[in-house]
Formats: C-alpha cells, sequence, structure tokens
C-alpha cells in the first residue's frame, strides 16, 4: 500500500495531456494499486494517474456508498452520452472548494482493465459525472474551468473527486 503525493491546482502536471497505455507492466500495476489506495485515502470517488504525476490514460473511479466497489480504466474514451445533469463537483487537486457544473447524465465509456481486456462501462449521475471528470483530467482539463459561477468553500469531502 503506498499513498501517493496528490498534485494540486498550479503544477502544470494536470494541465497536459495523458498518453496511451501499451501494455500494463508491474510498474502500471503498481501504479493503479497506488491510485486506489490514494483515492481511498483521501475519501475521493474518483483519481486520474496525472493527479499523482503520471501522465497515462488511467483512471480510477468508485461511486459505491460502501468503497468497496473500484472501477479501473485504462486508455477510456467516452463512446456515448445523454441528458444533462447540473451539480456540484470537487476535485481532490482542488482542495477545500466546490463548484457547480453540468454534465451528461448518461455516459457509456470504452476502456481496457488492467488484463488489457476491452470493457464498456455505462454510468448515471454520480458515476457519468465522475467519469466525465476524470476522463477531463487525462486531457489536461480541470473542472474549474467548466463551473458555472463562483468556485465556494466546502468543509465536506464527499463530492471530492
Ligand atoms: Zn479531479
Amino acid at each position: 500500500m503506498a499513498i501517493r503525493n496528490i498534485r494540486e491546482v498550479g503544477d502544470k502536471v494536470l494541465l497536459k495531456v495523458s498518453k496511451e497505455v501499451k501494455e500494463v507492466d508491474n510498474k502500471l500495476l503498481t501504479l493503479i494499486e497506488d491510485m486506489l489506495d490514494t483515492m481511498y485515502d483521501a475519501a475521493g470517488v474518483g483519481l486520474a494517474a496525472p493527479q499523482v504525476g503520471v501522465l497515462k490514460r488511467v483512471i480510477v473511479i468508485d461511486v459505491s456508498p460502501e468503497g468497496d466497489d473500484p472501477i479501473i480504466l485504462i486508455n477510456p474514451v467516452i463512446l456515448e452520452t445523454d441528458g444533462e445533469q447540473t451539480g456540484d463537483e470537487g476535485c481532490l487537486s482542488v482542495p477545500g472548494k466546490v463548484g457547480t457544473v453540468t454534465r451528461p447524465n448518461y455516459v457509456k465509456v470504452k476502456a481496457f482493465n488492467e488484463k488489457m481486456e476491452e470493457i464498456t462501462v455505462e454510468g448515471t449521475e454520480l458515476k457519468a459525472r465522475a467519469l466525465c471528470h476524470e476522463i477531463d483530467h487525462l486531457n489536461g482539463v480541470l473542472y474549474i474551468e467548466k463551473t458555472e459561477g463562483e468556485l465556494r468553500n466546502s468543509y465536506t469531502t464527499e463530492e471530492v473527486q
């Protein structure tokens, strides 16, 4: 178990486009394990590799209430979106803040799992929001570029990604 340092807004690594993963080696498996540890330790519902300073297209998400249902996505691509949701969003790289963001209410994502098998993941509501938020990170996009109105202070960790 290793918790990595979460990069925060102002760190240029968060604005870079991550590279596609070509193969899953031990280094990548360790990265995935550490990303899960780091996400759970920070009580987040998602984390993207650039948030721990690694510019690879890997995200982890867990929106389950118990925090025991991790989803690992390598090279994720959004295939379909539907509808709209507007709500508060936060980010582990922007600590203590929340802002209102409109996202699709449904997304379907194609990706690879840690065995490099192609998988499809669908989600609505928080899961759809988390998928969009984390995939944005892989393209160097932070949610604070998409907020409607001002960022607000948050003292809860519920919405952080
Ligand atoms: Zn984030």
